[in-house]
């Protein structure tokens, strides 16, 4: 069996959209099980839709994700070049090989002229006109005129495309990795321009050439593109490529959360989540926030996607990259598409965040403490504050307004929640509470809380109903983990600062 390799091949048009991640990791998680290359491919042919800093970003967002090609522009490797733009030479030949086997043939209609078909049709009631073999002996392109017009048209470089003949009445039959056989008719498929008049490829003339030069295995994309799989199955045996024809798997769409239809930018505005990986510099519309940004985590985003369509089987739901590399198999990836549910992947990155240890935490809490204006050298103190508050942070921004107490004193009170329950022997306690902790030589937390405990009973106090105006005065408010704890890290004299400013409002 020769060596698996296997290919993401976006285009750089936009943000990288949550399913175009998927079919990343899907491929690089295919390739890493069975030891084989995942490769990048730039398909930058339609130069009316690129858009500059998209390959930049793309590649920003794999390396996020953790998935790095093994082979592609920026990385090299013994089948580039990897940016379809830069290939333009090699597909004219491929193109031209067909017009000789009659496969394919050129046109050279104006885009006018093949509006005035569509015109003159629709007039007689036809509509869903499209150049196929209906209609192709009406139009101008080597089948309908004399050889001669057609070579001489082509001798003074008139505009051309080249087409490919779709075959009338035939099936088209293949194997899919997800859905099994299928059969598709090419009726209905019209002759797909093959190589444009400036000289690009289209897609589906440059996707089948360089899965073939580049020795692809498996060809995994979106279920978006199976009405073109005849086209480029047909083009494989045209070619008389098809014992080298990649095996297919059209991965399912992840579908609105509502409703149904793919997931599409739109939604994400609507409903209020992202659906890039990154932030996203639209040239045009602006910036686009993606869920790094807003916190999450790439263990947490990836492991999300994988299971948007695939499980091992089990019940188990959270998994680490090298577990999915070590459990994933195409047959187990499911052919209906999958509801995106932003809660549910809020609840992966908190099952990340909580079973992540300080150490992979502490740089993007650092990151995060900066970007508030709080720098921090005490590394034992921050993994301590990490390790208390961790439990609470769903996403890892939540760690400024769980955590920033520790770095800022508080300046709002939330007095109102203690004051019902306020009365004089309660600011006895706590004045008294001040003495004893300033007495105390060492501050730790068996200590703080044994002190607090003690005297509450000598008050004739609950030290149950003491806790909570403690919390407050210590952190703002009602939340926060184990007060002592809190206690312990502000430290004696910010703890003492913080209840006698407490008390001095409350007055
Ligand atoms: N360039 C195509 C896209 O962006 C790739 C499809 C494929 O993987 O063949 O969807």
């Amino acid at each position: 069996m020769s060596k698996v390799r296997v290919r993401f091949a976006p285009s750089p048009t936009g943000g990288l959209h949550l399913g175009g991640v998927r079919t990343a990791l899907y491929n690089y998680l295919f390739a890493k099980k069975n030891n084989g290359d995942f490769v990048l491919r730039i398909e930058d042919t339609d130069q009316t839709r690129y858009v500059e800093g998209a390959e930049q970003y793309i590649l920003d967002c794999l390396n996020w994700c953790g998935i790095q090609p093994d082979e592609g522009p920026h990385t090299g490797g013994e089948y580039g070049p990897y940016r379809q733009s830069e290939r333009k030479n090699i597909y004219r030949e491929y193109a031209e090989q067909l017009v000789k086997s009659g496969h394919a043939y050129y046109a050279f209609d104006t885009p006018e002229e093949i509006e005035s078909l569509r015109e003159t049709l629709k007039a007689q009631g036809k509509y869903n006109v499209q150049y196929d073999f209906q209609n192709r002996l009406n139009m101008r392109n080597s089948l309908s005129l004399p050889p001669e017009e057609t070579e001489e048209l082509l001798k003074i470089n008139f505009p051309h495309v080249i087409r490919i003949k779709m075959p009338r009445n035939e099936y088209v039959h293949f194997q899919d990795m997800i859905r099994g056989k299928i059969e598709m008719p090419t009726d209905g498929v019209d002759d797909k321009v093959l190589l444009k008049a400036d000289g690009m490829p289209t897609y589906h003339l440059a996707v089948v050439v360089d899965d073939y030069l580049m020795k692809i295995t498996h060809a995994f994309r979106g279920e978006e593109w199976l009405p073109s799989a005849p086209v480029h199955v047909l083009l494989w045996k045209y070619f008389g490529w098809e014992k080298h024809m990649p095996h297919w798997a059209h991965l399912p769409l992840i579908l609105k959360p509502d409703g149904n239809g793919k997931l599409s930018k739109r939604d994400g505005e609507r409903l209020g989540f992202p659906v890039f990986a990154m932030e996203w510099n639209d040239p045009k519309n602006g910036v686009v926030k993606g869920f790094k940004e807003l916190g999450f985590m790439p263990e947490a985003f990836i492991n999300m996607l994988a299971l948007l369509g695939w499980n091992d089987g089990t019940e188990q739901e959270i998994f680490s990259l090298e577990e999915m590399i070590e459990k994933f198999s195409m047959d187990r990836v499911h052919s209906h598409g999958a509801k995106f549910d932003f809660e549910k992947a809020k609840w992966f990155n908190h099952e990340w965040i909580k079973k992540s240890d300080v150490e992979r935490l502490r740089p993007d809490v650092k990151k995060i403490l900066e970007g508030n204006g709080v720098s921090i050298d005490d590394e034992p103190k921050l993994d301590k504050i990490i390790e208390l508050v961790k439990e609470r942070c769903t996403l890892l921004n939540d760690f400024w307004p769980q955590a920033s107490f520790f770095f800022i004193t508080p300046t709002e009170i939330d007095t109102a929640s203690i004051l019902p329950k306020w009365n004089e022997n309660k600011t006895q306690f706590f004045v008294e509470l001040i003495r004893t902790y300033s007495l105390m030589n060492s501050w730790n937390i068996n200590d703080i809380e044994h002190s607090f405990k003690e005297l509450a009973a000598a008050s004739r106090l609950k030290s149950g109903e003491l806790m909570l105006p403690f919390r407050v005065m210590l952190v703002g408010g009602k939340f926060g983990p184990g007060v002592f704890d809190i206690s312990a890290l502000l430290g004696k004299e910010e703890t003492l600062k913080r209840i006698e400013h407490t008390l001095s409002i409350m007055k």
